[in-house]
């Protein structure tokens, strides 16, 4: 087994670091960085454009057809696509944030991403991020972790992300959103945030560099595993 072949699944809550980490670790293992989030987030994003309330099931449902979301990769990185138009930069408001965590309660949805999310994990060779990856979308990834923090440093660390970025945020609102949508996401029906049997549990705690490096301990420990 080589590292072409590992999965790594990486769930856990809104702003724990999931996202900082993977790519950390992508970059330094060569895995290619799935965000499963910015599916959702695409898929949201097409609901507010169409107008359609982010608790109007059957619209939303209805309006699914007429969505292609797709993964390309750009000057050579991945560049989340709906329809043709690449949404990167659309996609990171507190609006778009509030329409995914809505529209990813509804199986439609879910089910609607699961063959894209399988496919790019079929081959091995990547690290994905999400709420379900090591429950559903990866149960037999070979490195599974369950990344959390606090909700205030979350929060502080959304806030500066969005502030760097000239967003006109409020602290307050950031930390009231995310707790909400802790709560949805962990309380859903279909595919609810909750760390797989086999999970590691990591408190992103540490420096970015430190909390990367046990990651990549985890995988090359399991290289070693498969291949003695
Ligand atoms: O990870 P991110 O915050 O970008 O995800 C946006 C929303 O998409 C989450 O709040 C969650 O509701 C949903 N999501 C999900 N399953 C995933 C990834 C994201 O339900 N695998």
């Amino acid at each position: 087994m080589d590292i072409k072949d590992i999965r790594v699944a990486i769930d856990g809550p809104s702003g724990a670091g999931k996202s900082t980490i993977a790519k950390v670790v992508a970059k330094e293992t060569g895995l290619a960085y799935v965000d499963t989030g910015a599916m959702y987030r695409t898929i949201g994003l097409y609901m507010i454009r169409a107008g359609i309330d982010a608790y109007d099931t059957e619209k939303i449902i209805a309006a699914l057809p007429k969505i292609n979301v797709t993964l390309e990769q750009i000057d050579g990185k991945p560049s989340m696509h709906l329809n043709g138009e690449s949404v990167d930069d659309k996609i990171r408001t507190e609006e778009v944030s509030y329409y995914a965590s809505a529209v990813s309660k509804i199986p439609e949805v879910r089910q609607f991403l699961l063959d894209l999310q399988r496919q790019l994990a079929l081959k091995g060779g990547v690290i994905m991020d999400g709420r379900d990856i090591g429950t559903v979308i990866i149960p037999d990834a070979e490195v599974k972790i369950f990344m959390i923090a606090n909700l205030e440093e979350r929060a502080r660390r959304r806030y500066l992300e969005q502030t760097e970025k000239g967003m006109d945020v409020k602290y307050e609102e950031i930390l009231e959103s995310m707790r909400a949508r802790d709560e949805q996401d962990s309380n859903r029906e279909t595919a609810p945030l909750k760390p797989a049997e086999d999970a590691v549990t990591l408190v992103n705690d540490r420096t970015i560099e430190e909390t990367a490096g046990v990651i990549i301990d985890l995988i090359n420990r399991c290289l070693e595993r498969a291949n003695s």
